[in-house]
């Protein structure tokens, strides 16, 4: 920018500076008219005792300003308080200054020269610009980390002003300009992208600094303070996610010396910040679907098995550094005599919980939220009424759609699964439409030809294609259609649009980023077929899956290592091999990718 342009913008700022002292003023005036409605806020989240938390100074590293400077330094780290002074005739009110100054020497001389009242926020900016400087110029890394820990860059500035960091960002008063109230600035270089984050902290980044500066047990703080343990290991992986937290890298990785790459495939697709269980904890089942792909007769898990199971599926997300999730499934889970006690005990290991079942009673949806919410309830239906009814039994449809509204009406998050064969797709997208305002999510997955599905059959590959266009399309307009399948990334990248994460938010995730449990503890890639990699009544989760075996089924299709999307598809692995090909070599046979 030039001088005569600066010039100007100095002069508007500080004649828009004037505005916003006026408009300071005022709301101090209506902040004392307000102070009682605070307090009462106050007390509500004392009430709860989190958000009353302030981080110990002692337990954080505290960065002095300790660093002199020259006048001719300041440009280029102070540029927003040099352009508020510019306009109160900087040069006049620095003449004093004897160099190299202090910070400190700095604000002086600013309180000297009549920087206070209504422009007292100055002080704060100029501290904070000083504070970046130091960040930036700070030689403490901010990188892999062999347990949680506060990013070393981090300082916390209390500021006696509210809306600091937005009016730096904006640098536009008439738009936001900060009040005389107090609030905690947070200053840290991102590992990721190496610059300075200047914003406000929230009570829950507070909270998880406090955790972690004061070596807080998050099990212990919950049961304090009647939350879950699911809840406070949220706010630290929310801290860590936005960087003012180090946590240890995810451990479950797509090996990058011999997993394929693909071409311009997003890095997000390569590692899971999850693991999921599929534990299928009972065979017990109330329906008698056709194409059920396991009626094996196999006793269901017992309540001491059940409550170790749980326990090690704790310590394996722990040692992958990865966050935990239980699908409960069966049969039926909710015949199991002991689900409720399972369920407790996944909310006291911190997992996420979901169930893939059948339509239940609305009590035992509220005995399942009042211990804790479920990430979601999946249901299935297979077509519109008649087709449904036909292969899951007469009433099914019906009961599903009252099913439903109770999980609508309950807030919980429902979710619709199809099982895709030749004889239902012409049903999907009305389905999709019957469903538009009944369910949270509506999707569907091939059949694979086992079990009782090995009478039924699939469309042909180009049929199945032209229904992929059709239902991409129509999820435009119907915001429930989720889209699953692998084989969809085809479509999407040759249409030019951004790939998704597939069946498992990593194209087939069998082995990868989940399991399937079944209730004699063989632990299987995936469900959808026999892909049997250990037994957890014999052999540890980590043994299992870091076995020969796992490493396969997760290596998938040699015949789609050179595919540019390998990484978000793969096919499906289970079709394939219902069809009576060879997984490990030969691709889907309805991948109709022929780049
Ligand atoms: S070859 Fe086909 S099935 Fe394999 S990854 Fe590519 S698109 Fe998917
Ligand atoms: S085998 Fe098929 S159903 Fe199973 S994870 Fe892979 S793509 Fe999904």
């Amino acid at each position: 920018m030039s001088d005569a342009a600066s010039q100007a913008q100095a002069v508007e700022l500080t004649r828009r500076m004037t505005q916003v002292a006026s408009k300071n003023r005022k709301r101090r005036r209506l902040r004392r008219k307000k102070t009682k409605k605070v307090k009462a806020g106050e007390a509500a989240s004392n009430r709860t005792g989190l958000y009353g938390l302030i981080v110990s100074r002692r337990a954080l590293s505290c960065m002095q300003l300790v660093s002199t400077y020259n006048k001719s330094e300041l440009k280029g780290v102070i540029p927003v308080t040099l352009s508020v002074l510019e306009g109160k005739k900087i040069n006049a009110f620095l003449a004093d200054l004897d160099q190299p100054f202090t910070v400190d020497d700095f604000i002086h001389v600013m309180e000297s020269g009549g920087i206070r009242g209504d422009f007292g926020f100055l002080k704060d900016i100029a501290r904070l610009e000083f504070f970046i400087r130091e960040i930036e110029e700070s030689q403490e890394a901010v990188d892999e980390v062999r347990s949680v820990k506060i990013n070393p860059t981090l300082h916390i500035f209390e500021s006696s002003w509210t809306g600091i960091p937005e009016f730096m960002r904006t640098m536009d008063p008439a738009l936001l300009s900060p009040a005389d109230h107090p609030e905690i600035i947070i200053l840290y270089k991102s590992s990721a992208s190496g610059s300075v984050n200047v914003r406000t902290a929230s009570h829950a980044e507070l909270l998880a600094l406090k955790i972690i500066a004061e070596e807080i047990d998050p099990g212990e703080l919950g049961k304090d303070q009647g939350i879950s343990l699911k809840a406070v290991e949220d706010l630290i992986a929310n801290a860590a996610d936005s960087g003012i937290i180090l946590k240890p890298s995810s451990m479950i990785i797509r090996d990058p010396n011999r997993f394929p790459r693909g071409k311009n495939i997003d890095g997000e697709f390569f590692s899971s910040d999850f693991f999921t269980l599929q534990w299928h904890i009972t065979q017990a089942c109330d329906l008698k679907c056709r194409h059920c792909y396991d009626r094996t007769d196999r006793p269901a898990v017992d309540l001491h098995r059940g409550i170790a199971i749980i326990e090690e599926l704790r310590r394996f997300c722990d040692s992958m550094n990865v966050r935990g999730q239980i699908s409960f499934t069966g049969g039926n889970p909710l015949l199991h005599p002991d689900f409720f006690h399972f369920y407790e005990a996944g909310k006291e290991k911190g997992l996420y919980m979901a169930i893939l079942g059948n339509p239940a009673t609305r009590d035992d949806i509220k005995r399942i939220i009042d211990i804790d919410m479920p990430e979601f309830y999946q249901v299935s239906l297979e077509g519109l009424e008649r087709h449904n009814d036909h292969i899951r039994g007469a009433g099914h449809f019906m009961r599903t759609m009252e099913f439903l509204e109770i999980l609508k009406d309950l807030g919980v998050y429902s979710m619709v699964m199809l099982t895709l064969i030749k004889d239902n797709i012409d049903q999907v997208l009305s389905l999709a439409e019957a469903l538009r305002h009944r369910a949270d999510r509506f999707t569907f997955n091939r059949l694979a030809l086992f079990g009782e599905g090995a009478g039924l059959s699939l469309p042909d590959k180009k049929a199945y294609r032209t229904f992929l266009e059709e239902y991409l399309k129509a999820a435009e307009s119907n915001p429930i259609l989720g889209i699953k399948d692998n084989l969809i990334n085809s479509i999407k990248i040759k249409k030019g649009l951004e790939p998704f994460g597939g069946c498992a938010g990593y194209g087939c995730g069998a082995a990868f980023n989940f399991v399937s449990l079944l209730s004699d503890g063989e632990v299987h890639a995936c469900r959808k077929m026999p892909s049997l990699i250990g037994n957890l009544y014999r052999s540890s989760m980590a043994e299992i899956y870091s076995s020969h075996e796992a490493e396969r089924y997760r290596m998938g299709a040699s015949a789609c290592a050179r595919c540019s999307i390998r990484p978000v598809c793969g096919g499906c692995p289970a079709v394939t091999m219902s069809h009576g090909l060879d997984i490990f070599t030969e691709k889907d046979p309805m991948c109709f990718n022929d780049g």
